[in-house]
Formats: C-alpha cells, sequence, structure tokens
C-alpha cells in the first residue's frame, strides 16, 4: 500500500469505530489501542505517521524490543498478554502505560512486591474470563468484584482502572455479546473504574454497543 491508500484504510477502520461509539452516545469516546504483536517496528512506525499513538504486545521481550527501537517517538505501550511471574521486573523496566491483563490474586501480591521495591506504581486492568472459557486466563464473573476490591486495599501500588476481556470464542454473536455484557455489567459496579478494554478485530463494533471505552485492534490495524 502507498502512504495514501494506508490512510485511507485505517480512516475505514477509524469511521467503523467511530460509527459504532455514536450509536451508544456522541459523549462515548473509545480509544484504540493498535495492537502490534505481528507487525515490525517498521509496521508501528508508519501507523504514527499516521497519526496513532497507543500500541500493545503480549510478550515482554518483544515489548522490550520495539519500545526500545521506537524510543524516539512518543508512544503509549500497553502491554495485553499473561504475565508471568518471572517476567515482572522486566515489565516494569520497561514502564508500560497500561498493563491491562492482572488475572490473579497470586500475581497481584508478586506485583504488589516488585512495585513496592521499586518504589513505583502501575496503570492496571483486571482481566476477566467473562465465557469463562478454559484457554483463556482472567478472574471468574462471580469473583471479579471481590478480587477487585480486594487488591485495592492489599496492593496500594497497583491503580486499577478498570477491566479487560477477549469475547467469547464463538461464532454466535448472542454469544458473544453476552460476554461483553458479563464484562461491562462487573465494569460498572468498581469503584472509580474507567476503562473498559473489550473488542478486537472481529468484534469490537458489538464490544462497542456492549460499553467498551477501549478497543485492542490487531489484524484490522495492520492490514495482516
Ligand atoms: C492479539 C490480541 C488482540 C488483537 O487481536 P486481533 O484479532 O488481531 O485484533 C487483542 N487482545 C489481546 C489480549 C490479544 O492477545
Amino acid at each position: 500500500m502507498t502512504k495514501i491508500e494506508h490512510k485511507l484504510y485505517i480512516d475505514n477502520v477509524i469511521r467503523r469505530v467511530e460509527t459504532a461509539r455514536l450509536r451508544v452516545s456522541g459523549h462515548h469516546i473509545v480509544k484504540i489501542v493498535a495492537v502490534s504483536k505481528y507487525s515490525t517496528s517498521k509496521d508501528i512506525e508508519s501507523l504514527y505517521t499516521i497519526g496513532q499513538r497507543a500500541f500493545g504486545e503480549n510478550k515482554v521481550q518483544d515489548l522490550k524490543a520495539k519500545s526500545q527501537e521506537l524510543d524516539e517517538f512518543p508512544l503509549e505501550w500497553h502491554f495485553i498478554g499473561n504475565l508471568q511471574k518471572n517476567k515482572i521486573n522486566n515489565l516494569l523496566d520497561i514502564d508500560p502505560t497500561l498493563f491491562q491483563a492482572l488475572d490473579s490474586l497470586d500475581l497481584a501480591q508478586e506485583l504488589q512486591k516488585k512495585l513496592e521495591a521499586k518504589d513505583m506504581t502501575l496503570d492496571c486492568l483486571m482481566q476477566i474470563n467473562s465465557a469463562k472459557e478454559e484457554s483463556k486466563h482472567g478472574f471468574m464473573p462471580e469473583d471479579a468484584k471481590k478480587a477487585y476490591l480486594n487488591i485495592i486495599e492489599k496492593c496500594p501500588n497497583i491503580k486499577l482502572r478498570g477491566v479487560m476481556s477477549i469475547g467469547a470464542h464463538s461464532e454466535d454473536t448472542t454469544i458473544i455479546k453476552k460476554s461483553f455484557e458479563t464484562t461491562y455489567d462487573i465494569y460498572k459496579e468498581l469503584p472509580n473504574a474507567t476503562i473498559c478494554s473489550m473488542g478486537m478485530s472481529g468484534d469490537f463494533e458489538l464490544a462497542i454497543e456492549c460499553g467498551s471505552n477501549m478497543v485492542r485492534l490487531g489484524s484490522i490495524m495492520f492490514n495482516k
């Protein structure tokens, strides 16, 4: 694609996000995080030149490599993958804008210890396994609120900003919608939560209509 074709292509993705958010309300603002896990630093740079600022990675070593390579640009980095305890310090050294996948109390405790030792805080989202899928990480919907309050109380260096969820793995829109509604219902109940991160390339319009205000778009943003 030429640069102009690329811009037109991205404009069309943005238009789809706009149309979906306006169906909710003119006041409903949705942020796009471009998930760059299948893309190169060069791909990221070309999205940056047409205005994209927030990028997401799901492996600590990739986040490290790409954020270093693109150090000269004012980018926002989101970590959206499962975090192994032995990678916590590596993640904290990168100091990402938002860690979107806090998925257990165990991890929260370990993260709190490491944050305290480094005298830093980290903005985080709690991951919810809304469709209760074996293959996915995250808190079960029925445990989420209690765990969220528990983390606020016990882990002062973890700054919880809301929730993240991956839509149900299904061909049936009703089932996917239900998983988004489950997440949104939890989100509404949480104190001071401002981010409801749901929706990927295949289901972001539905997610936005269910209340998402942050979409994580990979393949569609990078035209893969
Ligand atoms: C890969 C990934 C995405 C983006 O997926 P696409 O379908 O390519 O848009 C979003 N969220 C998470 C947690 C991911 O791992």
